[in-house]
Order: structure tokens, then C-alpha cells, then sequence
């Protein structure tokens, strides 16, 4: 690892960085149980002069730090949820829950703000106000939007936030940015295909309802291939197909989950309409009905905001010249909770490497993931380095 150019302050903080990161990482916690990890960071925050408010969205954590008399406020967000997985990586400090898992790296964010923190508390110097967020469930329980709807940005207003993300497969060191959408929508649209059961040996007498789904199926493929422009983005897949009990019965209904992705909120709305219109249509056209019903546990497209992202990847580029930036960065199909406050407060979303090939770890949600303790250090002095660069310390 080229050390001169993680911030000294920050190499100081490697070993309780490393060791906290693999103490969380041995003790997950679901979404919205995050209590021990809140607690933690409440009180380490707490130590370091922080005023800090514990609670927000039953866990959440907002800290604030003051220096100097700048009215700017920059907030930075990590995410502290584990995943309902079951670990099987074999690391010394792999996961003493049963069935919970940090495997998208939520300990790594956790720790590196956390890092950052008191780095900013005992000596960096600037003007202004800092607030870091914890947020509880970002996985799939939208622990971001509970958070804005406690009041988040009224209680803590700040001018710009920030979160980044660990990702696989870009090398250590390499930060991405990207203006505009970044991050798909994401809903699940759960469709329950109504017929009439009875006996699989007289279907002339029952509607079934697996014919219906079978045929939905199919057709549901021709939303993105035949309504969307070609050059628009989305998915529609289904996900789980559920319904039947035996082979001579035809059962009263059939249940089906489709997640549906879109890179802008029109084609998000766009196919939402069409995957409605089309199960309702088809469910007709055998004599059966539909019940559509929209999740909504729904993450609206990630939006990074023009100025806020310029000024994140200056940050970088300064820092780490052109190959500190992954090129050609394009929009992905994932979707994250952090959306929600790009729409109450400009700011933007990155994402940092977490090695390629073997040393990066599998995919993100699998069950021998492992955040990769030597990009701590970089992700933590790049908010050291955001926040000097956003609150100018005057001379
Ligand atoms: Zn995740
Ligand atoms: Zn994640």
C-alpha cells in the first residue's frame, strides 16, 4: 500500500479502524436491531466531543461537530445493517451470529466513518459543521426514508451529503463517481393470479390460474423489449413463481414476485403501468383475475446532483491523480436507500474498490463476502479530505 498518500492522521488509526471493522464483522446485526452497533458508534462519537443524538429511525445515530464559525454543513452517511445470511467465509473473525452476515460491507462504512470522526475531532482543522449519519436497514427497509420522516434534515439540515460504498471488483485505492442517475429504482410488484380450483381431471370445470401465470410470465418479457425506447433502461424479472399443491389439482391462485428496475423515474413509472395493464389482460384472457400490489419498501432512482458529485471527484483527482478514479463510470442496475436523501438534500453517492479478483471477495450479498480491511484507510481519509475540501478552514 503506497502509505504517503493515506493521510498520516488516518495511518495512525489503521489498528482500532481494522479491529473495530472485524468486531462488527463478528457481530451482525439485522435491519433495524442495529443496538449494539449504534451504541457503540453513539459512544465513541460521544468520547470525541460530538453532539450526538441516538434514535433516529430506532437506531439511528446523527452526530454533529462544530469548528470555527463557517455556516456551511456537509453530512456524511455509512449504513450499520448485516444481512440474513448465513457466513461461510471461515475468517477468524467471520460472523458468532447464526444466520446474519455483514456481506455487503456495512462494517467497513461504519468503521471508516466512525475513523474519519475522530480523525476530524483531534486534528483536522475547518469551518463549519460536520454531521455524520448512521443510518439504520439500508438493506431493503429503507432505513434512509424512515430517517428523513423523523426529520433527519429539519432537525439537522445540512447543504450537501455524501455516502460511498465498497465495491468488488474495482482495485483498492480507486474511487468512482458519476453525475445524474446512478442507481436503478427498485419495486417488487407482487401479482396473485385468481382462479377457480378443482379437480385436475375435469379442468373444463375450474379456471386455472397457472396457465394464466405461465402466460404472464412470458409476456411480462415484452415489457422492456417492446415498450420501453431502446436506449432507456430497465429490468422486469420474476423473481418467485409460487402455486399448487399436486399434480391432479388446479389450485384457486398462483402468486408471483417481479422486481422491476429503471435508471429514470418515468420508466420506472412507465413500467409499473404496463406490468399492471399486462397481468390484469392476461389474467382476463382465462377467465381469471388479478390483485397487483406494489411494495412499499420501493428505492426511488439514485440521483447525484451535478455540483455535489464535481466537487467529490475533484477531491479524488487531486488526491490521487486520474488513476484514483475508476473511468467511463457508468449507471448500475442495483438500487440503494441512500436515494432518498439525494431527494431532500443535494449531495452525491460513490463507490470505492474493494480489490479485484480473489482479493476483492466474491460478489456483494454472497456468503464468504469480506470487506477488505486495506481500503480502509482510503475510504477514511477520503472523507477527511470531502469535508476539508467543503468547510475551507479560514485562514
Ligand atoms: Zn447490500
Ligand atoms: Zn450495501
Amino acid at each position: 500500500m503506497p502509505c504517503q498518500i493515506i493521510l498520516p492522521e488516518i495511518r495512525e488509526l489503521m489498528p482500532s479502524m481494522v479491529a473495530l471493522r472485524q468486531r462488527l464483522h463478528a457481530h451482525p446485526e439485522l435491519s433495524y436491531e442495529e443496538f449494539e452497533t449504534s451504541h457503540l458508534v453513539a459512544e465513541k462519537l460521544r468520547e470525541w466531543g460530538y453532539e450526538v443524538h441516538h434514535g433516529l429511525a430506532g437506531t439511528g445515530v446523527v452526530a454533529t461537530l462544530r469548528k470555527g464559525h463557517g455556516i456551511r454543513t456537509i453530512g456524511l452517511r455509512a449504513d450499520m445493517d448485516a444481512l440474513p445470511i448465513t457466513e461461510t467465509s471461515g475468517l477468524p473473525y467471520a460472523s458468532r451470529q447464526d444466520g446474519k452476515m455483514h456481506a455487503c460491507g456495512h462494517d467497513g462504512h461504519t468503521a471508516m466513518l466512525l475513523a474519519a470522526g475522530q480523525c476530524l475531532a483531534e486534528s483536522i482543522d475547518f469551518d463549519g459543521t460536520v454531521r455524520l449519519i448512521f443510518q439504520p436497514a439500508e438493506e431493503g427497509y429503507v432505513g434512509a426514508q424512515k430517517m428523513i420522516e423523523e426529520g433527519l434534515f429539519e432537525l439537522f439540515p445540512c447543504d450537501a451529503v455524501f455516502a460511498m460504498h465498497n465495491w468488488p471488483g474495482v482495485p483498492v485505492g480507486k474511487f468512482g463517481f458519476l453525475s445524474g442517475p446512478f442507481m436503478a429504482s427498485a419495486d417488487t410488484v407482487t401479482i396473485r393470479i385468481n382462479g377457480r380450483g378443482g379437480h385436475g381431471a375435469m379442468p373444463q370445470d375450474t379456471v386455472d390460474p397457472v396457465v394464466a401465470a405461465a402466460s404472464l410470465v412470458m409476456v411480462l418479457q415484452t415489457v422492456v423489449a417492446r415498450n420501453l425506447p431502446p436506449l432507456d433502461t430497465g429490468v422486469v424479472g420474476v423473481g418467485t413463481i409460487h402455486g399448487g399443491t399436486a399434480s391432479s389439482v388446479v389450485p384457486t391462485h398462483v402468486e408471483l414476485a417481479v422486481t422491476v428496475r429503471a435508471l429514470k423515474e418515468t420508466t420506472r413509472n412507465l413500467l409499473l403501468q404496463r406490468i399492471e395493464a399486462l397481468a390484469h389482460a392476461q389474467a382476463e384472457a382465462f377467465g381469471a383475475t388479478a390483485d397487483v400490489s406494489i411494495s412499499p419498501n420501493a428505492f426511488p432512482v439514485l440521483y447525484n446532483h451535478p455540483r455535489e458529485t464535481a466537487l467529490a471527484r475533484s477531491v479524488a483527482l487531486e488526491w490521487l491523480g486520474e488513476e484514483g478514479l475508476v473511468a467511463d463510470m457508468q449507471p448500475m442496475t442495483c438500487s440503494e436507500d441512500f436515494s432518498f436523501m439525494l431527494q431532500a438534500c443535494p449531495g452525491s453517492y460513490l463507490i470505492m474498490g474493494n480489490g479485484e479478483g480473489a482479493e476483492g471477495g466474491c460478489l456483494l450479498h454472497n456468503s464468504a463476502y469480506d470487506f477488505n480491511d486495506t481500503g480502509l484507510p482510503y475510504g477514511a481519509s477520503y472523507w477527511v479530505k470531502l469535508v476539508s475540501a467543503f468547510l475551507d478552514p479560514v485562514d
